[in-house]
């Protein structure tokens, strides 16, 4: 089947189409990589948008019930969701295809949604490459609300972060005062603190949480793109689904207000630098790993490091080697 026939399937919202799409997006071979790029042209489309939210929390905080609850309400709008997990499924604990895709399984039933389990091994500057272009297919098959989902291990947060239009972190009831360990360079990326599992005992607890939370907020600096009153956090319980529809319309004022300020496209654009800017970067490294004269003097130039050569020394040499800088 050609790229045009392939790009119409895509664009009818078949789902396998979809999927078959987005395992040649993560493949590395040189020549899926053309044929992905030539499938991603032709599906290109800037104007069609989905919503995407980013969503990071530690394993056992509820992602994949909260998801599944979220995502069943949006459905039941009419919403079509497609949900994308971002980390290697080897960092999961108990991970694994099947677990992923038994995770959700009623949204996964669901005839609009979309859920693509994470793939066994990225590397980590792959991550930011695949996720972004299987993103670009999920608008493209017509999908209102992409959901990109990490479990917040290394810098998995700021890649989601880099390509979504909103940064949901979702959190446990904490048994002390303590914010959970929660760095602040997360705290600053997330536009709303979902604190889960405020249901039975839990609820004190969520609702105390909610308060710290709140009150490190409201300490931060405002950020331009935030209407007054956020970012905030509010409790959500995943499993009775309290909250949830109120998380949504959080959402919503957001990016009401961001469009209305001109956030939402000056965000857009932004990140499409960011992905230009990274691509050019990630293509160099691969030509230069390509280049055999280049990886001989590299490993030559590793082992002589390692022996004391100056770090910054042994790089201009291998650098030289492009021609004169
Ligand atoms: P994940 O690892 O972040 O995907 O977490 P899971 O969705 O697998 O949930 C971990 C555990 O927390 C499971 O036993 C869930 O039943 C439980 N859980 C998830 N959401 C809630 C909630 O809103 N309330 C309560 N009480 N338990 C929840």
């Amino acid at each position: 089947m050609d790229i045009s026939d392939r790009a119409a399937l895509i664009r009818s919202g078949d789902r396998r189409a979809l999927a078959r799409a987005i395992t040649l997006v993560e493949s590395a071979r040189a020549d899926h990589r053309s044929e992905a790029l030539a499938l991603l042209a032709a599906l290109r489309q800037p104007e069609r948008q989905a919503l995407r939210i980013g969503l990071s929390g530690t394993p056992g905080v509820g992602k994949s019930t909260f998801i599944e609850a979220f995502g069943l309400m949006l459905t039941a709008q009419g919403l079509r969701v497609a949900v994308l997990a971002v980390d290697p499924s080897s960092t999961r604990s108990g991970g694994s295809i099947l677990g992923d895709k038994t995770r959700m399984e009623r949204l996964s039933r669901d005839p609009l949604a979309f859920i693509r389990p994470s793939p066994s091994q990225t590397q980590l500057g792959g991550v930011a490459r695949r996720t972004r272009e299987a993103v670009a297919l999920c608008e493209a098959a017509g999908f209102d609300v992409v959901l990109i989902e990490t479990v917040g291990v290394g810098q998995s947060e700021t890649v989601v972060a880099q390509i979504s239009d909103l940064f949901v972190l979702l959190l446990a009831p904490a048994g002390g005062d303590d914010l959970q360990g929660v760095k602040r360079g997360i705290m600053e990326m997330a536009d709303l603190i979902l604190v889960n599992k405020a249901d039975g005992d839990l609820k004190p607890a969520a609702l105390r949480t909610v308060a710290d939370y709140s009150g490190a907020l409201q300490l931060m600096r405002r950020r331009p793109q935030d209407p007054p009153g956020y970012p905030r956090a509010v409790p959500v319980s995943a499993l009775t689904q309290d909250g949830l529809a109120g998380a949504w319309a959080d959402m919503q004022t957001l990016v009401a207000w961001r469009k209305a300020q001109g956030h939402w496209s000056l965000n857009r654009a932004t990140q499409a630098r960011q992905w230009f800017e990274d691509e050019v970067r990630q293509g160099l490294l691969a030509r230069l790993q390509a280049d055999r004269r280049v990886r001989d003097q590299m490993a030559a130039l590793g082992r002589e490091v390692e022996q004391g050569l100056a770090p910054s020394e042994a790089a201009a040499r291998v650098l030289a080697l492009l021609g004169p800088s």
